[in-house]
């Protein structure tokens, strides 16, 4: 395969993320040579990964799996129950998965990353038949971004709202103490099956995002709602990425941008592990056979499916937390594939467009439909201003204590 570039290996993948770390692995597995490039190769990832089962791969072994949830629960004004399994990666577990035994893997930095070339911070140089950039993402700055705080509690002190076994995938009850003149964000609570319970509130589609504290007040907030008590020395994560980094343009011979660096982070939910390790077989078999990676992992019917979930992202990042409501309750209506278009399918972009027409239709009253769509309030939550960090304090404080 490596025939064409002098002395090059078959493929070099630059970062090993969890995306970049798959694409190696089953590289590797199909019998091409691999040189992979991360700083720090060995260290574990450091957020916690999640997904619906069904879109991890075959070939992943179930071992990835810490924690299930068979039937996750979405609250808006009504509770509903999503019976469609979901489930926590394990960390060690998802890494263990993807062995890079008989990869050449270098802590280095790379420099210039080129079609058939990557330079490493020293100097070194690596030929390569086909290069995969999976560099991961730049920071968001005032593009649409998702945000979270989250706050790992042991699974005693968070059993008045998550038992083992259960999982809050999006709780849009009043509880986090945001006004309605506020922008909105939801609480994301699963246990992670280390004995600890995640609570994150989570903002999505915000130009800028939301910051940090503001999310921790609001997922205080919802704890002391059901009476939760914290420690005070719980453990948090922070999230703030960017949720508009788009498909590259096809072409042989250039550089294949994969993972969330190369368009596979979804606009709406956030979420790209799952979706970018089912995909990776069809980048090296596209490779294999001489076809251009990118033309396979981006058909139309692809394109078409991130053009309309940048529509949902936009009308997303506009809406109040009632207005959030109404939608999200519509959406839950939709029959479960057209659920699972929005929500996962890379490329079912008919039941897709169903779903969003009918989102819409459904989004009661009429009149929110039109700052869905952007005819009105387009621009609500633009330089929204969240106050200093400090104002807040005092108000955690007072949470962390009653
Ligand atoms: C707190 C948090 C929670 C999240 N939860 C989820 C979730 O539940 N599900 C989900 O799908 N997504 C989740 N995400 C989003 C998640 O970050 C991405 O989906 C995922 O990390 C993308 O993986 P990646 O391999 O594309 O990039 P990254 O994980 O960003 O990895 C990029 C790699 O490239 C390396 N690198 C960077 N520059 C260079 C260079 N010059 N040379 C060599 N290597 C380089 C980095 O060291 C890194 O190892 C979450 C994010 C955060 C922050």
């Amino acid at each position: 395969m490596s025939g064409g570039v002098d002395g090059a290996v078959d493929v070099c993948v630059v970062g090993l993320g969890p995306t970049g770390r798959a694409l190696a692995h089953r590289a590797m597995r199909a019998g091409l040579t691999v040189v992979a490039v991360d700083p720090r190769p060995e260290r574990l990832w450091v957020p916690t990964y999640s997904c619906w089962v069904d879109e991890l791969p075959e070939w992943l072994s179930h071992s990835a799996i810490a924690s299930r949830i068979d039937a996750p629960v979405v609250w808006t004004k009504q509770e509903h129950v999503i019976r469609r399994p979901y489930c926590v990666l394990s960390k060690r577990g998802l890494w263990d998965a993807l062995p890079l035994d008989d990869a050449r893997v270098i802590a280095a930095r790379a420099r210039v990353v080129e079609a058939h070339r990557v330079e490493l911070a020293d100097g070194t140089q690596i030929r390569a038949a086909a290069v995969f950039d999976a560099r991961g993402q730049a920071s968001p700055g005032r593009r649409r971004t998702a945000s979270a705080h989250g706050i790992f509690v042991d699974e005693e002190i968070a059993a008045p709202m998550v038992k083992p076994g259960e999982g809050l995938m999006l709780d849009w009850r009043d509880e986090n103490g945001a006004g309605p003149d506020e922008p909105p964000s939801f609480l994301y609570a699963v246990p992670l099956g280390d004995g600890t319970v995640i609570f994150e509130e989570t903002s999505l589609g915000l130009r800028g995002g939301m910051p940090q504290h503001e999310l921790r007040r609001r997922t205080l907030n919802r704890l002391a709602a059901h009476g939760i008590r914290l420690r005070g020395d719980e453990p948090s994560e922070a999230a703030h990425y960017p949720l508009d980094d788009h498909p590259p343009k096809a072409g042989l011979g250039q550089v294949i941008p994969f993972g969330s660096r190369g368009g596979q982070m979804h606009p709406i939910t956030g979420y790209c592990v799952a979706d970018s390790l089912s995909q990776v077989d069809t980048a090296l078999d596209a490779l294999q056979r001489g076809e251009d990676p990118i033309e396979a992992l981006w058909p139309w019917q692809a394109r078409l499916v991130y053009w309309m979930r940048m529509r949902g992202v936009y009308g997303l990042g506009r809406l109040t937390t009632e207005q959030s409501k109404a939608m999200f309750d519509a959406f839950f209506t939709r029959p479960p594939r057209q659920q699972r278009a929005l929500l996962s399918a890379h490329d079912d972009y008919t039941a897709l467009g169903a779903s969003l027409f009918m989102t819409v239709a459904q989004t009661w009253p009429f009149r929110w439909r039109y700052d869905l769509v952007g005819w009105t309030n387009r621009n609500r939550w633009v330089d929204y201003d969240f106050g200093r960090p400090e104002e807040v304090a005092d108000a955690i404080r007072e949470i962390d204590h009653t």
